[in-house]
């Protein structure tokens, strides 16, 4: 192990939410640079959600360790950051379908978000890392070039969308109110893909199965900022370690791909086994008929019929995101959902990673 590595073990990163599909792969990217890791859940015991952590290398054993945390336990969040210099915040709520009450995702994102800073501050935490979503940037500016600049509008957005909008926007705001005592960066990634390292569920994962499963009846006319969940892991990883992108956003999006294109990949890699898919494209009139067969459509409605223009160029300057293109993340993350059995095998597929 060289000396730069044995530093970087010396104080372990703080990553919240470590049950999630995000935060599985942040993780496997920290280890991967040399990095001890602390991660919360919300219960120890509940070990089946966070076991996989351990297999990501061949030391994770030894560097990842599990501590309980709750976004809406404000206490909580002084152990789980005592001893860290960089925390990234990944946990929130990112419900498969429209919650009840907005409330049930906006509480615990923003209230959350402020708990966990606010421990950063009094465990004198050098920088926060906090996944936002292109969520916070593009609702309501489809008519411009979104970069970075661009801030969603609240009255347009949906529970979940609101819910990352209100918690960026709190998030700099403690920021500006603490200068020169906690750095903070924000990742903005449009909808993940890529393969999965659990058997967890998780909302950008459903999607894909419901294709997959052929429970899409046809195909809704929109398109998904997307990228692959091991850039955004980079992204935020690249994050801790550059201070030029201390006080700043960043979008990562590979490129804006409709759901046409989508099962347009999975059809081309997965058709000739026997998995069925779509070829009727409908507006917004069907797939609202449709979201009574299945509420995740009420998810998108929306945004049917509408396209969004999406910069990229500072993730790739900045951060040195290569982008990986949403087909490989797609056909990458439906073989890693074979191979853990969350789909049907037909025919004569073998996973393949
Ligand atoms: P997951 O559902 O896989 O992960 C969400 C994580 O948040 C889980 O670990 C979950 O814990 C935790 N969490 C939720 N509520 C609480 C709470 N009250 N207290 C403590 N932990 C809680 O989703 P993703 O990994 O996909 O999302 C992670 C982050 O990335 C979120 O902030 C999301 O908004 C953001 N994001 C995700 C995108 C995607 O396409 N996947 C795109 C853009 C942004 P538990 O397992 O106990 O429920």
């Amino acid at each position: 192990m060289g000396w730069l590595a044995k530093i970087r073990t010396s104080k372990p990163v703080l990553v919240t939410g470590g049950t999630g599909f995000v935060a599985s792969h942040v993780i496997l990217a920290l280890l991967k640079e040399g990095y001890r890791v602390r991660t919360t859940v919300r219960s120890k015991k509940d070990e089946k959600k966070y076991s996989h952590l351990f297999l990501l290398t061949h030391n994770a054993k030894e560097l990842v360790e599990i501590v309980e945390a709750d976004l809406h336990k404000k206490e909580s969040w002084l152990a789980a950051t005592e001893g860290c210099d960089f925390v990234i915040h990944t946990a929130s709520p990112f419900p498969p379908a429209l919650p009840k009450n907005e409330d049930e995702v906006i509480k615990p994102a923003v209230e959350g978000t402020l708990n966990v800073l606010n421990a950063c501050l009094a465990n004198n935490v050098k920088k926060v890392v906090l996944t936002s979503s292109i969520a916070a940037v593009i609702i309501g500016n489809e008519r411009s070039c979104c970069t970075e600049d661009n801030w969603s509008v609240a009255k347009l957005c949906a529970p979940y969308e609101k819910s990352k909008l209100l918690a960026e926007k709190a998030a700099w705001e403690f920021y500006k109110n603490n200068k020169g005592k906690l750095e903070l960066t924000v990742i903005c990634p449009g909808l993940l893909w890529g393969p999965i390292l659990h058997k967890n569920s998780f909302t950008s994962g459903d999607i894909v199965q419901l294709i997959m499963r052929g429970e899409l009846p046809a195909i809704p006319n929109m398109s998904f900022p997307i990228a692959d969940v091991r850039d955004a892991a980079l992204a935020h990883v690249r994050a801790i370690q550059r201070e030029e992108t201390n006080g700043k956003r960043y979008i990562i999006v590979a490129e804006s791909f409709s759901a046409q294109s989508t099962v347009g990949a999975l059809k081309k890699e997965f058709g000739q086994y026997g998995y069925r898919f779509p070829f009727l494209k409908v507006g917004k009139c069907l797939a609202y008929l449709a979201s009574f067969y299945n509420p995740m459509f009420k998810l998108f409605l929306a945004s049917i019929g509408l396209s969004y223009e999406i910069s990229n160029r500072k993730s790739q300057e900045e951060l040195g995101i290569d982008y990986i293109a949403p087909e490989k993340s797609v056909v990458e993350m439906v073989y890693s959902m074979l191979e853990f059995k969350l789909l049907p095998a037909k025919g004569k597929i073998s996973p393949k990673l």
